[in-house]
């Protein structure tokens, strides 16, 4: 699951959003101050390549590393 980093170009708040594909679009706001005028900024834990068994920092929440699914219910760890 693709976690992105956002800030608000009003108030400059930092927030994550999660989506549940890369191509998943949907409006965003500011959990401050409600604006919908905020841009995406990178950050290394919102780099995730679907497949591409890279993604050695998931901070431990979904997967078991051996296998690419978001929920370990099919490789038995
Ligand atoms: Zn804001």
């Amino acid at each position: 699951m693709p976690i992105y980093d956002f800030q608000c170009n009003q108030c400059d708040t930092k927030f994550d959003e999660y989506f549940r594909s890369a191509s998943e679009r949907k409006k965003l706001f500011c959990p401050s101050c409600k604006s919908g005028n905020v841009k995406k900024i990178f950050s290394v834990f919102g780099m995730s390549v679907k497949g591409g068994g890279a993604a050695g920092s998931d901070g431990g929440s979904g997967g078991c590393g051996s296998c690419t699914a978001s929920s370990c219910t099919g490789c038995g760890s």
